[in-house]
């Protein structure tokens, strides 16, 4: 199927960019297009006109830093993945992305455009509700930053206003001496997560001075499990006992509330999420004492 007639403005700036959105409250932006073109062509969506970024020079970087990760907003899905900077600072982005679609969906796709899209089933919001950092916004009103923690507000939607767009992201590096896990349950290699579960142990002197547990797929946006991390935080590595891991898994599954589907229960997402958690904290473990 087709999508709709639309009108088509190739931007050569963001200033161009932002002031095509404040002048259009139907237009919408346009990066990799692997989730928009989709959505128009299903009359999901139905935009009057796309404002594309990919001809804007200087937004398709990809720059590690030792304290962060900076991805402009036309930088591909590809281009991270094989990224050595990335590689060495934040393993746990490549693998992600791993997971997201295919070779070549990843080949067009953005990481931002991802993080915009925010279908609580991606596994890239997951990653970065996970690690924290932030997002660059521009509107005509000038530039300011997002905290991941309030970026995504509900089902496919975010904190970003109509007339800003998303100019870059930037990923924590964690702390030395974390360890990570990412592990979803799909039908098919490449499908959007029924249930994930991304965890991050930090240890200092053997004990955890910091524990992430985010579940993806399990509500409306990725959720950080509090009570999970809770548990966790202050624990020596060597008591972290199956008790302790029962007691996490527990709580992973308590603090869901997900809905039902054809391609799984809520009680079945439930279930497996306190399953990946049990896995992956080990190997958070692992990695971190490595
Ligand atoms: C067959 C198939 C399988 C897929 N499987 C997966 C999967 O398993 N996991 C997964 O996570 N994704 C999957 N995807 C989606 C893919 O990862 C997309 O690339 C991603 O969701 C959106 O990135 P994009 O650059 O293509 O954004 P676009 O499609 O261009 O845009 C998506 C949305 O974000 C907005 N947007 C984009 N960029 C910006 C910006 N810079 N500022 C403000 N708003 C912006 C757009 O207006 C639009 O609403 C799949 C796609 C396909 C076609």
């Amino acid at each position: 199927m087709k999508p709709p007639p639309f009108t088509h403005h190739a931007c050569r700036s963001v200033e161009e960019a932002v002031g095509l959105l404040d002048s259009d409250a139907d237009a919408k932006v346009i990066s990799g297009g692997q989730s928009l073109v989709p959505m128009m062509n299903l009359r999901l969506a139905n935009p009057s006109s796309l404002v594309d970024l990919n001809r804007i020079p200087g937004l398709n970087t990809v720059d590690a830093g030792p304290r962060g990760i900076t991805i402009g907003a036309t930088a591909r899905q590809h281009d991270v993945e094989t990224s050595a900077g990335v590689a060495t600072a934040i393993p746990l982005i490549g693998a992600a992305l791993g997971h997201v679609g295919h070779p070549q969906i990843r080949n067009r796709g953005t990481v931002v455009g991802s993080l915009c899209h925010a279908d609580p089933a991606a596994e890239l919001p997951a990653v970065f509700a996970t690690l924290g950092g932030t997002v660059t916004a521009q509107s005509p009103a000038g530039t300011r930053t997002i905290e991941a923690a309030d970026f995504f507000d509900s089902y496919l939607t975010t904190t970003l206003e109509a007339n800003e767009i998303a100019t870059a992201v930037t990923f924590t590096v964690p702390q030395p001496g974390t360890g990570w896990s990412f592990d979803e349950v799909t039908r098919r290699h490449g499908d959007f997560a029924i249930i994930g579960v991304i965890t991050l142990v930090t240890l200092v002197a053997g004990a955890v001075t910091d524990a992430r547990v985010t579940v993806f797929g399990g509500g409306g946006t990725p959720q950080r499990i509090a009570a999970a991390e809770r548990l966790l935080v202050g624990t020596a590595a060597g008591d972290v006992d199956d008790d302790l891991v029962r007691s996490g898994a527990e709580a992973v599954s308590a603090a869901l509330t997900p809905a039902g589907d054809i391609h799984g229960s809520a009680e079945y997402r439930r279930h497996v999420a306190g399953v990946l958690f049990s896995r992956g904290i080990r190997t958070s473990l692992d990695r971190a004492a490595a």
